[in-house]
């Protein structure tokens, strides 16, 4: 059908006829938890179809029946649609969810007005927790008698009230201080500029200020998947807008009640304060520098019943994790694909440990990467991690990272030389150590630490070896004398045979030398073997 705008003219004639026809009919527009993509409620919208002008839009005709007095009217008509509309939900089983009306300010002036839409109300019987107002913060402006008197009224008789459009206006922060609204309506197209400005902080404090308030905040004309996980990861997850449904004819809106899992508006909603994840986003601010040059590997995320939601990573999270990925595909990948049952089990563990004790929680995890050029690798992540806010069930990390594989092959290497070493130890009866000369730390073998119960660390040695009674006193000035020659580099190996322990059992104690590559004496390697009496052999 062909769409031509209606005059005024032509929409005052055709007006009554509209009504009685049905021409003036509501479509509704889901709200939605964008955290577990449950229906909160819905908005009931005008529309009027003209059978020979086809779609009027509500931007044409709703200031043409305001100016006219009319709206009004128009708008108990939609009402009594909303009413019919639960009645039959109710009747029919239908699971429902709240949906709210729009209250134009002519309406506020209009006598009687709430007394008009409860006489309907109660003429369906529809409980009045399952509808919403929604006032305009422009008609609230002001603050006026008559606008406090009207909600008051409103909140007397149990409706939920939202204040619509909310930083559309210069005196939102008045409005909300002077009125008392259950629901706050924010608008994202109000906001010029994209999430990344100066935008997402205004975003940010409202929805800071709304948490002060205990109020719960919608964010209306939601278009794209990044405004929305923007809202979600500062604390605000409901959300109306074309991203998951325009507005919806009845039946089709039928449909998607019953397919849609529904839960109430929660008033849980809890960032903590001290960090303001809403900065991330813009890209002047000092967050988004620390977070993009300085932290290292870095991302937020969502955790919710076992589920991982990555919501932002910087480059070099990227990097560290060695993904030849834009950051949108990282976004979308499964996080838990790279992982095991196992390092899945310790990754988890740490979650519910920062959870609990609020503090920085860190795990080392392997994971399986794969990219097209290097095929399948082994990585291992040390994961630092800190809860930074919470939103009902879903908690927000905030997550640095570290690739450690290089360290851990090292370590590996290191345990496995040192595992060897000690078999070997083992089989010849020989005891070892290091011995560093800067520091004059000395460092046993794990069969002086059990046999000889030498101390794991051994400071300024060998002074305590003396004390206790390892090495007999009398021979206090030939060890030194030894220490000293290896020490300043005057020999590369030295040995003389000592009798050990309070046993005095004579072994063959020997240095060897290690220097630096400027030749200068670094440490010393000691081993101790027993002398073995070939004698009765
Ligand atoms: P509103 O109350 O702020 O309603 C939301 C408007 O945003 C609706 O436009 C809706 O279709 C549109 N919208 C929802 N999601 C998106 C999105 O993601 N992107 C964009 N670009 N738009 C989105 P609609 O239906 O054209 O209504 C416009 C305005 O007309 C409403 O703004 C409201 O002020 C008024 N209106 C609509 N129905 C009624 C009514 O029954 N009574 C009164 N008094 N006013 C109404
Ligand atoms: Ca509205
Ligand atoms: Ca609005």
């Amino acid at each position: 059908m062909n769409q031509i705008r209606m005059s005024e003219q032509d929409l005052l004639v055709s007006f009554e006829t509209a009504l009685e026809q049905d021409y003036i009919f509501v479509c509704y527009q889901p709200k939605i938890n964008h955290a577990t993509g449950r229906m909160i409620g819905a908005e009931a919208l005008m529309r009027w179809k003209d059978p020979v002008n086809g779609m009027q839009y509500p931007s044409d005709f709703i200031p043409v029946l305001e100016k006219n007095t009319l709206i009004p009217k128009a708008d108990l008509h939609v009402f009594e649609d909303v009413c019919k509309f639960q009645k039959k939900c109710l009747d029919e089983n239908i699971p429902t969810v709240p949906i709210s009306f729009n209250m134009s300010r002519y309406d506020i002036f209009h006598s009687d007005y709430v007394g008009k839409i409860e006489q309907i109300r109660q003429k369906y019987r529809v409980p009045v927790n399952l509808l919403h107002v929604e006032i305009t913060e422009s008609s609230a402006i002001g603050g006026s008698e008559l606008v406090s008197r009207v909600l008051n009224h409103l909140h007397v008789l149990g409706y939920t009230v939202e204040m619509d459009d909310f930083g559309s206006g210069y005196s939102s922060l008045n409005v909300l201080k002077d009125l008392e609204v259950d629901v706050i309506k924010l608008d994202m197209r109000f906001l010029s500029g994209g999430i990344g400005g100066r935008s997402g902080m205004i975003i940010s404090s409202v929805i800071q200020m709304s948490k002060w308030l205990d109020t719960p905040v919608i964010a209306e004309g939601v278009e794209t998947e990044e405004q929305a996980d923007f809202m979600k990861s500062i604390g605000c997850s409901y959300i109306q807008g074309y991203l998951y449904s325009k507005p919806l004819p009845e039946q089709e809106f039928i449909e998607k009640l019953k397919h849609t899992q529904h839960e109430p508006v929660a008033r849980t909603i809890n960032l903590i304060e001290s960090m303001d994840a809403g900065r991330f986003w813009n890209p002047q601010s000092l967050e988004t520098l620390i977070f993009n040059h300085y932290v290292g590997g870095a991302a937020i995320f969502t955790y919710q019943d076992g589920i991982l939601n990555l919501l932002r990573v910087n480059q070099k999270y990227q990097t560290e994790l060695g993904m030849h990925m834009c950051e949108k595909e990282v976004l979308t990948s499964d996080p838990w694909e790279s992982f095991d049952e196992n390092n899945k089990k310790i990754y988890q563990k740490t979650i519910q440990k920062a959870i609990q004790t609020r503090e920085e929680e860190s795990c080392e995890t392997w994971r399986t990467v794969c990219s097209k050029i290097c095929g399948e690798d082994r990585i291992c992540i040390r994961t630092d991690m800190r809860m930074i806010g919470r939103a009902g069930e879903e908690y927000i990390f905030y997550a640095m990272v570290r690739n450690i594989t290089a360290e851990k092959k090292r370590f590996d290497e290191l345990a496995e030389s040192e595992r060897r070493f000690r078999f070997a130890s083992e089989q010849v009866n020989v005891y070892a150590w290091e011995y560093e000369f800067s520091t004059r730390q000395m460092r046993p073998c794990f069969r002086c630490i059990r046999d000889l119960n030498v101390p794991v660390l051994v400071e300024n040695y060998p002074e305590p070896l003396f004390d206790s009674g390892l090495f007999p006193m009398d021979y206090y000035d030939m060890y030194h004398e030894m220490l000293r020659k290896i020490e300043t580099g005057e020999v590369d190996e030295i040995e003389e045979i000592i009798p050990l322990s309070i046993a005095r059992i004579p072994f063959h104690v020997r240095y060897t030398l290690e220097r630096d590559e400027n030749g200068k004496p670094l440490k010393a390697y000691g081993s101790a073997a027993m002398v073995v009496d070939n004698s009765e052999t």
